[in-house]
């Protein structure tokens, strides 16, 4: 993280930011940045929003697509 202390005061950025979506499907294994991805319309199960964090930990990597 590179962002200063002044960024946050001015509400420029959130945490929001730290969200990705995942894919429940037992083939998945990776995380989403946006909702709308191309991989994830090929999700036939639920979609998950999850904190960035949590995806790492269960061992998702970042999507071809968008990252
Ligand atoms: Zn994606």
């Amino acid at each position: 993280m590179s962002f200063s202390d002044e960024s946050f005061a001015k509400g420029k950025l959130t945490v929001v930011e730290n969200y990705v979506y995942l894919c429940n499907g037992p083939s998945s294994k990776v995380y989403h940045r946006s909702e709308n991805c191309k991989g994830l319309n090929r999700c036939s199960t639920q979609i998950s929003k999850v904190l960035l964090t949590f995806a790492q930990n269960k061992g998702r990597r970042a999507c071809k697509i968008e990252f």
